[in-house]
């Protein structure tokens, strides 16, 4: 018997550590509840989390197989239930965070030669879309165009029953944890990811190149969350996308392509965790003014775009990719807030939050150094509401008090163009200077 451990794949479809541990024999499931991980979330990630290890479980039930749940350090708890059980081996999909290489070497040590690693959290796993002199790439365009040209594998079914298994009878199979999300959750699960893919590529995606941009969200496929914890296979999504074709389908996949270029940065530059891909940028001023910060969080700035984005992000968990990028440019290049601490209040918001693709977008939005954002592009925010709110239905919807008006509602806790014109003297001196 092999144990299959699940971690950001929390799904049964194009799994290639289970296709591949069912080969060998029947396999048991297991996901371990990691403090370090858990215990440095936010309750609405947690519960995210939960509700799709719970729904993980119920798909193996159905299939007559067992997930178990533990709890702790996964380099010691595994090799325990190997040991009680009398498991082979390990199969997982790898993942390639900094904490996540350091704890898969820790269960390497402890199990040598008994854990085998799969790709299946990306379409291209980190670290394998290169430069013809295999270097890295820090740019989009050219490794988008090499993403292109890779392999993509064949997506594997998901398995219609698993072997009989004996168990013994003691075994428990472990509590998963029912936490308070205090924002309404999506469904969970890989069938109801799946249902919201095949909506969207029926209803969305030709329009995807016009509507993607659209501040309230209704042009884009809000997969995200799914991805994030791998309930959804980006390879199966892409597969999808492209059998229908179109330039919608080019469109989707290429916003795909930027998750993977996200862990593809992650992996090289994990320095990224902790300052600016471009190191310059930490020579960015910063204020320290918690009320200013405080105004951001909430909501409160006074500006209806900003406004509107966050007080959408605190109640649903959710905002668009053209929010996000408001809400980001507008904390590092306007309000002058460091990135790090914005950053990370950010993905706790955000049921999708990820490493990965939370850092990529604040170090681009904010100018940091990933791809060749360039520093002097500041919004302009009014034209950001009149151009992607048409009607500023959406400003009103999550700030009645503008009245779907773009302009100031009360008096901001900025002068807009007195920060746009402070921010461009600071990026000019930070940038010839490096020159
Ligand atoms: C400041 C900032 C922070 C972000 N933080 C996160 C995060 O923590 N987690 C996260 O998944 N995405 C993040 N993104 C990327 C993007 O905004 C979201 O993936 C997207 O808005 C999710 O909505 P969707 O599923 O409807 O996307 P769609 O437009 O339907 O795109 C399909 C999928 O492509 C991927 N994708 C789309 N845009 C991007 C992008 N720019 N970078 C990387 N992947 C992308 C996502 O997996 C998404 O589900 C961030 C972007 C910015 C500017």
């Amino acid at each position: 018997m092999h144990l299959v451990w699940h971690r950001a794949d929390l799904r049964l479809h194009d799994h290639p550590a289970l296709t591949a541990a069912l080969q060998q024999g029947p396999v048991l499931g297991v996901v371990v509840l990691d403090p370090l991980i858990l215990g440095a979330t936010s309750p609405r990630r947690r519960a995210w989390f939960y509700a799709n290890t719970q729904a993980l479980r119920t798909a193996y039930a159905q299939r007559g197989g067992v997930l178990l749940v533990r709890t702790g350090s996964p380099w010691e708890v595994l090799p325990r239930l190997a040991n009680e059980l009398g498991a082979q081996g390990i199969f997982a999909v790898r993942n390639s965070t900094p904490y996540a290489r350091f704890r898969d070497g820790q269960l390497e040590k402890a199990l040598p030669g008994r854990i085998r690693w799969f790709g299946g959290q990306y379409v291209q796993e980190p670290g394998t879309v290169l430069k013809p002199d295999g270097a890295p790439y820090t740019v989009f365009t050219p490794y988008s165009k090499r993403w292109w040209q890779a392999e993509q594998g064949r997506v594997l079914p998901a398995p219609e029953h698993f072997p009989a298994l004996s168990l013994p009878a003691e075994i428990a199979q472990g509590e998963i944890p029912l936490e308070e999300a205090g924002v309404p959750l999506p469904p969970a699960g890989e069938d109801s990811a799946l249902r919201v893919l095949e909506g969207f590529l029926r209803d969305r995606l030709a329009a995807y190149p016009r509507a993607r941009d659209l501040l309230d969200g209704s042009g884009v496929s809000r997969l995200s969350p799914y991805f994030t914890l791998g309930v959804l296979s980006p390879r199966l999504a892409v597969h999808q996308a492209l059998q229908l074709g179109g330039e919608g389908a080019q469109k989707w996949v290429n916003e795909l392509i930027w998750r993977d270029f996200s862990g593809d940065l992650l992996y090289h530059h994990p320095r990224m965790l902790e300052a600016a891909l471009d190191p310059r940028w930490e020579g960015l001023p910063q204020t320290d003014d918690p009320e200013l910060y405080g105004a951001w969080l909430q909501g409160q700035t006074g500006i209806p775009v900003v406004d509107a984005g966050m007080r959408e992000l605190q109640a649903t968990g959710f905002v668009s990719n053209r929010a996000r990028m408001v809400l980001a440019q507008f904390a590092v290049k306007l309000a002058l807030i460091y990135w790090r601490p914005a950053e990370r209040a950010f993905r706790d918001l955000l049921l999708d939050g990820d490493n990965a693709s939370n850092l990529q977008g604040w170090q681009w939005a904010g100018g940091l150094g990933v791809d060749a954002a360039p520093y002097f592009r500041v919004f302009n925010l009014t034209h950001q509401a009149l151009t992607h709110d048409p009607g500023g239905v959406w400003l009103r919807k999550w700030v009645p008090e503008s009245g779907g008006n773009p302009e100031p509602y009360k008096p901001p806790v900025l002068d807009l163009e007195a920060a746009r014109r402070r921010y461009l003297e600071a990026a000019q001196r930070i940038a010839k200077g490096a020159r």
